[in-house]
């Protein structure tokens, strides 16, 4: 026990090629070696236990290395290396900026620059925690990095990039070192196992290494920690044991619960959780974690992303079959919401138990809506239908003239004809619901004048199964003006416009009228609004085959019925004084 080392310094890398997760970077810095394209400073940037200081060593020994191997690595044999990994080498001065801040000792060690090496070439001054140093010595030290002697190499490291003043960073090449991945830190933590001759089962070396957070040094104290209480058997349930980590099947199981909609044994398995000592906040955010997990799991393609051991990703694969992913999906949002409360939140545990019951209720509305969805969906919408026929219209007519395009009434006809009767339509109440979801997807996706047709062809047989009553003028005059009142305010241009037109209306046939627009923008207006209308006076004046076509008043044809603005605007042509008097009185046309 007297020679015990723990094994963040026993395995710490000796060369290059040892260092864990930092290929890219070591790989750059053997090269900058190799062709002897050395800076006079580096800094080192990353989160803690990365390697930073264990890089600056190894690359303290290499630059000084008498006889360095073919692949770029220190030989460990000669005199210099020796002494570097005796810890006796007089080439590397370490400072600990976190604690020994303060002028005098940078000035100490920029004194120590000065002295050339005794044996090998460059003298290393590793300074940690670089931004730590007080803002005199930094000047002191910025004066020494500005000239420093061709023998000395400094390497700052720092867990804080963004503190370094542009004046040292400009000075300095820059290297980024990254967070390791989970399977770096476990495939080490196993070559460290076995040299030790301990057993390990790798579901525990995940949950080390997650702990880890991305640092060796803390995944090793951590390894280190659980080996002597595992006494060298590194199983799954003594580390989480020992590490007072929640088990991924508690996740597992409460989600098996939620897809039984088992709400009493959720809540007992919160209840166990709590007494076990867990924060319920922490338990959200992990199961938060299990089913962005799931999701992922969906698809073999990105089950990697899953930083877990092979069977608990096959664990995740299974459970993911068993869920869809629009509850996947609301689940993450419920738990999501919940964890963004649950600060503020005084009844945490209320907060908590509702979420998982709701998370419990939406497992179950998947499974119903799984058959028959559209029913869901079209709900509000089929309420909206019925509330008020004018307005139900109006809002088809927001929806028709955004997707309706210059379909001329013939190929709106043969749309109708050609699209599918609904499966249900023998279930009036099911057609109803469908009906309106066509107009729901109308307004989802815009531009599909398919769905337009259909749904006027279901409407009408489904609503209206009486014979089509012939148009007659007088009512078709009135409904016209109807529709053009209900439009909504935003549209009160348009409604003048087609109440001016109300005279302009012409049947033609039982089942066609013809409006004359006086104009090619008029016309234009009106195809937007035409199946619109059509809708509305198909139902209003219970004929199904109402169809409205639009044409331009020839020139000749203008006298038969001029609007009260044309008739003005004629007037002011013969006697342009008319206009003048107009806006002196302030008068308006009714
Ligand atoms: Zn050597």
């Amino acid at each position: 026990m007297d020679n015990y080392i723990v094994s963040a310094r026993k395995y710490r890398p000796m060369s290059f090629d040892s260092v864990v997760g930092q290929q890219a970077l070591t790989t750059t810095l053997k090269n900058a070696i190799a062709s002897e394209h050395l800076a006079h400073a580096y800094l080192f940037c990353g989160p803690r236990g990365v390697g930073k200081t264990t890089c600056a060593r190894i690359f303290a020994k290499t630059i000084n290395c008498m006889n360095r191997q073919h692949d770029g690595e220190a030989c460990n044999q000669c005199e210099s290396c020796i002494s570097f990994n005796e810890q006796r080498s007089y080439n590397i001065i370490e400072l600990d900026a976190a604690s020994n801040n303060g002028v005098e000792d940078i000035k100490t060690l920029m004194e120590q620059t000065r002295i050339p090496p005794q044996v090998g070439k460059y003298k290393v001054f590793i300074i940690d925690e670089v931004h730590m140093l007080s803002q005199a010595a930094f000047n002191a030290f910025l004066k020494t990095l500005e000239e420093p002697p061709a023998h000395v190499i400094f390497i700052l490291a720092t867990t804080e990039k963004q503190k370094i003043l542009p004046t040292i960073l400009s000075r300095c090449q820059v290297y980024d070192f990254k967070r390791m991945e989970i399977q770096d830190i476990v495939s080490h933590l196993q070559q460290v196992a076995q040299q030790e001759g301990y057993t390990t089962e790798p579901a525990a070396l995940n949950v080390i290494a997650e702990k880890a957070d991305g640092g060796m040094r803390d995944a090793l104290s951590i390894f280190d920690q659980v080996a002597s209480f595992c006494q060298g058997d590194i199983t799954y349930s003594a580390t989480i044991a020992n590490l007072n980590v929640l088990d991924y099947n508690y996740y597992f199981r409460i989600t098996e619960y939620f897809l039984a909609n088992n709400i009493t044994n959720t809540l007992l398995t919160l209840n166990d959780i709590v007494n076990r000592g867990f924060d319920m906040g922490y338990f959200i955010t992990g199961l938060a974690q299990h089913f962005r997990n799931m999701l992922v799991a969906r698809d073999p393609q990105t089950i990697s992303l899953i930083e877990a051991s092979k069977e608990i990703q096959q664990q995740y694969l299974a459970q993911a079959q068993k869920c869809k992913s629009n509850f996947i999906i609301r689940a993450m949002k419920l738990l999501n919401n919940c964890d963004l409360n649950y600060k503020q939140s005084k009844n945490k545990r209320l907060l908590v138990e509702l979420t998982l019951i709701e998370v419990a209720q939406a497992a179950q509305d998947d499974g119903e809506s799984a058959g028959h969805r559209p029913a869901k969906i079209l709900k509000p919408i089929f309420r909206l239908n019925v509330q008020s026929n004018d307005s139900a219209t109006a809002n088809n007519h927001v929806a028709n003239k955004t997707t309706q395009t210059r379909t001329n009434a013939t190929s709106a006809q043969t749309m109708t004809s050609k699209a599918p009767v609904n499966s249900s339509t023998n279930n009036v109440k099911a057609a109803r619901f469908s009906i309106s979801g066509s107009i729901k997807l109308q307004r989802d996706n815009n531009g599909n004048t398919q769905g337009n047709g259909n749904q006027t062809n279901i409407t009408t047989q489904q609503q209206k199964p009486k014979a089509n009553k012939p148009l007659e003028q007088q009512r078709l005059a009135s409904e016209w003006i109807l529709y053009a009142k209900a439009l909504p305010q935003q549209e009160t241009a348009m409604a003048k416009r087609l109440i001016d037109l109300e005279s302009n209306l012409a049947i033609t046939s039982n089942d066609n009228f013809e409006v004359l627009a006086n104009n090619p923008s008029v016309a234009e207006q009106l195809k937007q609004y035409k199946s619109a209308i059509e809708q509305h006076l198909r139902e209003r004046l219970d004929n199904a085959n109402i169809n409205m076509t639009v044409r331009i008043r020839e020139a000749d044809e203008r006298k038969r019925a001029y609007s009260r603005q044309e008739q003005f605007l004629n007037m002011c042509g013969i006697n342009p004084n008319l206009k003048k008097l107009r806006e002196k009185l302030n008068l308006d046309l009714s």
